[in-house]
């Protein structure tokens, strides 16, 4: 079986490179959504409480329910929770992101309906990313319909379109919309809940922004959207693999599906268990992507199947059954494996499927 080796003195080192660079007073948030980005919920959940997130993150109420099943009593914040879920939210005790008029009220009648009080929530509001959340234009309505007693306003946030780019006009457009809500907030509140704005790469690229918390998910697994701020950071996975064949193969044989790709002369070929099922898709394909083997890189040739893909080998001395690395902290990266495919480190590492079994390192 495939392996993800997951590095937790990693997972330790990005968090304190993360709290470093923070106020002492700004709290931070482990974002776990999508099976902790590809890696291991509840493992990585339970570390980072350890560690000690102020809240943990996840995008549905079910990723929430999973955390709450595996004993984990940190508040847990549900960034897209739908309203179908509303009942199972309420009985794990999860924070909705309220982000639309009908949310609230259906939140509201759910609340009411069980005489709950006080129950807390965060406001999302739509700066320019025009994902979800409430115009920035409905803050005095907003302050209006959440004074209710079935609510406690717990934080207002928002989210940046590209908060890796800077200078970026759309998130200098964000930035400016946020602080005019938060104004607007202490104008007319007297205890005004807290503020949010940025991700990972927020942390490093708009540190003046970090107001009362930071939501911060990919950085805690080694990335951040720019090699220079990798660098600071440890990656927490590496992706290997066993070769199952090799094949020596004459010139003009094809190799794959469709004959994707004939050897332009005599070359040996292996063949390793992952594939497009596995999250390791076609754009690897066709000598878009290298792995590693024995220190030296082998291109993916032909077309990825679902189970397995070939890479040639030529004279690197390996036989069957020898290691390959995909990514790893020791190796190329998950963000530059990524780029060899055209997608990101976000898009590689939560589509990692299940096949493949995951292995934790103190
Ligand atoms: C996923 C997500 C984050 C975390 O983003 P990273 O870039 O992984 O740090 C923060 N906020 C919201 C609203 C998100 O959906």
């Amino acid at each position: 079986m495939n392996q993800l080796h997951l590095y937790l003195s990693h997972l330790e080192h990005n968090y304190t490179v993360i709290r470093n660079k923070i106020r002492p007073t700004t709290q931070l948030f482990g974002v776990v959504k999508a099976n902790a980005y590809g890696s291991a919920l509840a493992p990585i959940a339970k570390r980072l409480v350890e560690l000690g997130v102020d809240k943990l993150a996840v995008a549905s109420t079910e990723e929430g329910t999973q955390l709450r099943d595996y004993g984990i009593k940190t508040p847990i914040l549900v960034f897209y929770p739908q309203i179908e879920k509303i009942p199972e939210l309420l009985k794990a005790d999860l924070e909705p992101c309220v982000y639309s008029d009908h949310y609230l009220n259906q939140l509201a009648a759910a609340l009411n309906s069980k005489s709950i009080q006080n129950y807390p929530i965060h406001l999302k509001f739509n700066t320019g990313l025009n994902r979800i959340g409430f115009a920035p234009d409905a803050v005095e309505m907003l302050i209006q319909k959440t004074n209710q007693s079935c609510f406690k306003v717990e934080s207002i946030y928002s989210h940046l379109a590209a908060s890796e780019d800077r200078p970026s006009i759309l998130c200098d457009l964000q930035i400016e919309r946020f602080k005019q809500i938060k104004a607007t907030y202490e104008k007319v509140l007297t205890n005004p809940p807290y503020f949010h704005l940025l991700n990972s790469s927020g942390v490093f690229n708009y540190p003046e922004y970090e107001f009362d918390a930071v939501r911060c998910g990919i950085a805690l697994h080694g990335y951040a959207n720019k090699l220079e701020w990798d660098a600071l950071l440890k990656p927490v996975a590496a992706l290997k693999a066993q070769i199952t064949q090799i094949h020596s193969v004459k010139k003009g044989e094809a190799i794959g599906y469709n004959s994707g790709w004939v050897a332009p002369a005599e070359t040996r070929i292996a063949t390793l268990p992952l594939g497009h099922a596995d999250g390791i898709g076609r754009h690897f394909g066709n000598q878009k992507g290298t792995v590693v083997i024995k220190g030296q890189k082998a291109p993916i040739i032909g077309n990825v199947c679902m189970d397995m893909l070939m890479v040639e080998v030529g004279n690197i001395p390996c036989e069957e059954g020898d290691e390959v690395t995909f990514f790893g902290p020791m190796d190329q990266s998950a963000e530059e494996f990524a780029q060899q495919g055209n997608t990101i480190s976000y898009e590689l590492l939560t589509g990692l499927g299940p096949r493949i079994k995951r292995l934790l390192h103190p």
